[in-house]
């Protein structure tokens, strides 16, 4: 995972207005990607923002968020789809609690990612990541396509871990 510091080295981060005293939306001028961002610290298990589901689809996009086989939600507060995956996430959505959970310890300034197959089954957008963290895994496809013992090292959710018990019995 890259160092907050270096991203503001190497990269143009403008901040992008939006209501909040605890995240800050952040659009990179170089590669016209958002991010969000710690306003603070957070501590491990801390809600960092209270979430919902503003729409439930059918099918996935690469803006929602998969609470069930056919629900897929469009994430509220909005700025919540502009979170980004990391396979050394510090953050979790957890729309059981409807909160945005600190993993670990966030310091101020810090990206918010988190890792996208602890809520995704099979992605409508699967992608080549390159977080630079220790394990990274590479192709990010949705839980489906990885083994039990690589999703037990994350906080998944519980459709996920339902899901993924369902299809070890076949
Ligand atoms: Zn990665």
């Amino acid at each position: 995972m890259q160092e907050p510091s270096s991203i503001a080295l190497h990269s143009e981060w403008t901040t992008v207005a939006i209501e909040s005293n605890r995240v800050e939306l952040k659009l990179n001028q170089e590669s016209s990607q958002k991010a969000l961002f710690a306003k603070h610290t957070f501590l491990p298990n801390e809600c960092i923002v209270v979430i919902g589901a503003s729409v439930i689809y059918e099918s996935p996009s690469y803006l929602t968020i998969q609470i069930g086989d056919a629900q897929h939600i469009a994430v509220k507060p909005e700025y919540l789809q502009f979170l980004n995956h990391s396979c050394n996430p510090n953050c979790f959505p957890d729309f059981e609690k409807g909160e945005l959970i600190a993993l670990k310890k966030i310091e101020t300034g810090e990206e918010l990612r988190y890792f996208y197959p602890s809520t995704e089954w099979s992605m409508d957008r699967p992608f080549l990541c390159n977080c630079e963290s220790d394990h990274c895994l590479s192709m990010i496809n949705g839980a489906k396509y990885l083994p039990m013992e690589t999703l037990s090292k994350f906080q998944i959710s519980s459709y996920i871990l339902t899901k993924k018990s369902e299809s070890a019995n076949f």
